[in-house]
């Protein structure tokens, strides 16, 4: 497009050459249509773009820089446009209300391009096309990465909701999901599975002696044992005060009786230093239950459970095995 030198053009020869979205372009091939076009000086915090006002100008980072705000149910999305970036790109392309809302992050100046003489503009110039582009891509490539970012951390929080951090064993949250998961599997698979429920015995006297950070310890102990006594695939979990249960994926009853039995005496054996220097031993019960068909994680979980209660009414640090229809047996120690 041709233009009067004379006329006042909006920007300069050298603001045109230091802005991203014109390099490589000669200012002649452009200067006519920017002829029409309006720069504005901004304050900080000037609103230039928002989802209630359809956009109609293509804006262009003069000086300073503008701020991008999305906002949605899940949050504000925040991300900056730099001095020669652009902002409302999208608008004037797909004709869709923005969706979100463009301001002055600092006092800056823009030029404001209407939608037709911007696409004029890239129908003749193929590098200002490219500019474009580039522009874009690099925006998407950061906006991803920050999404990217966002999900990682949204995916920690989940997962620190699903551990009790005092033992860093799995909680009930985790319990719901994942046995839930294991329990259909094995349903679904005919696949062994074994359930333990196990509780610290006379606990309460630890607290009650040594007081609650020793109790603390004593649960941090007892959990360690715990994993150390099983395989990577077991699934033990807090689930609850000094309960925990274990879910035994592939386990017979046979080898669920010697894994019990092994766990028992690892908790007999071990000695637990106490924040107060005493080195003291606990024991505990456990109770175990074999998977049947149709079982869920709650009819599984409960009949374990009243085994435990069978092995706490039988002298506790005892094993006990549910054998269904009510039927109890409880493992000789030593076994
Ligand atoms: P039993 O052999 O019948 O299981 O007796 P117990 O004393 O172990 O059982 P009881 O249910 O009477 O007491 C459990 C105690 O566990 C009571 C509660 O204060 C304590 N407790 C629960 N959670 C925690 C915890 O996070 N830290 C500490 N220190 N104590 C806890
Ligand atoms: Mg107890
Ligand atoms: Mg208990």
């Amino acid at each position: 497009m041709n233009y009067d030198e004379k006329e006042t053009l909006p920007i300069s020869r050298n603001e045109f050459a230091e802005l991203e979205i014109f390099k490589n372009i000669q200012f002649e091939k452009l200067a006519g249509f920017l002829l029409p076009c309006k720069t504005k000086e901004v304050e900080q915090g000037t609103t230039l773009i928002s989802p209630d006002n359809p956009n109609i100008d293509l804006v262009i980072v003069l000086r300073g820089s503008l701020e991008v705000k999305l906002e949605s149910d899940g949050g504000t999305f925040t991300s900056t446009i730099e001095q020669g970036h652009c902002a409302g790109e999208m608008s004037i392309f797909d004709s869709i209300p923005p969706s979100a809302t463009v301001s002055a992050k600092e006092n800056s100046k823009v030029l404001l391009i209407p939608s037709d003489i911007a696409r004029a503009m890239l129908s003749a110039s193929h590098e200002l096309c490219l500019n474009f582009l580039q522009i874009m891509s690099q925006r998407i490539r950061s906006n991803n990465k920050i999404v990217c970012e966002e999900q990682y951390h949204i995916r920690r929080m989940e997962e620190y909701a699903k551990v009790d951090p005092m033992t860093g064993l799995h909680n009930r949250r985790w319990l719901e999901e994942m046995y839930t998961r294991e329990m259909a599997r094995s349903n679904k698979g005919n696949i062994m599975l074994t359930a333990f429920m196990l509780d610290i015995d006379h606990f309460k006297n630890v607290n009650d002696t040594y007081g609650h950070l020793a109790g603390d310890q004593v649960l941090i102990s007892v959990a360690q044992t715990l994993t150390r006594s099983l395989r990577p695939s077991d699934m033990p979990v807090r689930y609850g005060g000094e309960e925990f249960t274990v879910f035994l994926p592939g386990t017979s009853t046979k080898n669920a009786k010697i894994i019990a039995e092994r766990i028992r005496r690892d908790m007999e054996n071990m000695s637990i230093s106490l924040p107060d220097g005493n080195i003291i031993q606990v024991t505990v019960s456990i109770g175990f239950a074999e998977r049947v068909d149709n079982d869920t994680v709650a009819s599984l979980i409960d009949r374990a459970d009243k085994a435990l209660y069978h092995a706490k009414q039988n002298g506790r640090n005892r094993v006990c095995q549910n054998l269904g229809d009510g039927k109890m047996q409880l493992l000789k120690t030593g076994t």
